[in-house]
């Protein structure tokens, strides 16, 4: 078996720990004699199962009791259309525009009322995060829309948006777990989890209480309305439940670690350790200003597609995989969420000297 160095932006890497553990309970869970994939949502076993996921994601992040977290599916997309439907009460929202999700979710809130783009960095192909110090934000703004973590361009907001009162609302799909944050600062945080976490189909939510209302657009279809979910405990219908499994899982992984105190340490170190080299090479370069690099996503480019494309083919061949950059962007791009271990950033980075020396 030879597992790779994998550096897709998601589905991603997972910790092989994980893999291991569920490999092992693949055919007996726990003495229930089947799998988790099998049984009952229902049953006392998965109830234990999500329960203690819940239970570990609050340690973890230090969710107030006054947050609710839900476990739902449709991916991060979905949400673009649900944060309407169920915060748009005065039906407007601002949105700052960092990239394609952010830009999409937009797209989305407009069919449901006026969402207004407050501040865009698309001038320079979302190379940086604008100053969101002092923007135009609307009077009657229900919330504000951010992408924390911008998974193509690699950038990140290392300050949060000043929202003038109004409610934060956060994409943190591939940011989610990377370091601590200060939930009391968001109305709403979301995220697939399939870039940080676990395997698609499982989307979490952490929503303020107060921002859970029977009161949502009319039409709004009941599957999208937060309220249902929140009452039921993720469990209004069947949940993606083996995805929930895993998600557990990694939570235990990430405790064990130390928690996103230690998780940041770590992610910072490794991404050091890549921008480092970037900033030093005559061939590879980085992509994004320096004061809003991502600690996930790190774009770089030589500067001429063909010697980019050669990168690609030969870092495969040597065992880092998923090194291209996105469709709309080109160039490489490595993502090094919580689970790359940093000898994986290291090889690497020998590999691109390597490449360097050969191509002068
Ligand atoms: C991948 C991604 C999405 C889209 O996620 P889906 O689960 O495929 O809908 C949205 N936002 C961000 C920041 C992402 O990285």
């Amino acid at each position: 078996m030879a597992r790779v160095y994998n550096f897709s932006a998601g589905p991603a890497v997972l910790p092989e720990e994980v893999l291991r553990e569920a490999a092992e309970e693949m055919l007996d869970y726990k003495g229930s004699g089947m799998s988790v994939m099998e049984m009952s949502h229902r049953s006392k076993v998965f109830e234990t199962i999500i329960e203690d996921a819940e239970q570990d994601i609050r340690d973890l992040m230090g969710i107030p009791d006054n947050y609710r977290v839900l476990f739902l599916q449709g991916g991060a997309s979905l949400q673009f259309s649900m944060i309407p439907q169920n915060l748009m009460k005065n039906g407007v929202a601002d949105y700052i525009i960092t990239g394609q999700w952010a830009k999409k979710a937009f797209k989305e809130a407009q069919k449901y009322g006026k969402a207004v783009a407050v501040a865009s960095s698309e001038d320079k192909t979302f190379s940086y995060i604008p100053d969101c110090s002092d923007l135009p934000i609307d009077d009657d703004a229900d919330y504000v829309y951010i992408c924390e973590n911008n998974t193509i361009y690699g950038t990140k907001y290392k300050k949060l948006p000043n929202t003038k009162g109004k409610t934060l609302v956060a994409d943190i799909s591939s940011c989610f777990l990377s370091e601590p944050i200060d939930v009391t600062k968001y109305g709403l945080i979301y995220g697939g989890v399939q870039k940080n976490v676990g395997p698609a189909g499982v989307v979490i939510v952490i929503i303020r209480e107060d921002l859970i209302t029977e009161d949502v657009l009319p039409g709004t279809p009941t599957m999208c309305q937060y309220k249902i979910h929140a009452d039921a405990k993720s469990l209004y219908n069947t949940p993606p439940a083996y995805g929930i499994y895993i998600c557990g899982k990694v939570f235990k992984w990430l405790k064990a670690k130390g928690g996103l105190e230690a998780m940041k340490e770590y992610n910072e170190k490794k991404a050091k350790i890549l921008y480092d080299f970037l900033d030093q090479s005559k061939l590879f370069k980085g992509t994004v200003v320096k004061e809003d690099r991502s600690l996930m996503n790190v774009p770089f480019v030589t500067g001429d597609k063909e010697l980019d494309a050669e990168f690609v083919k030969e870092a495969t061949a040597a065992g880092f995989v998923n090194l291209k950059g996105h469709r709309t962007v080109g160039g490489m791009r490595a993502s090094i969420y919580n689970a790359m271990p940093i000898e994986g950033v290291e090889k690497l980075v020998k590999f691109m000297e390597q490449f360097e020396e050969a191509h002068q």
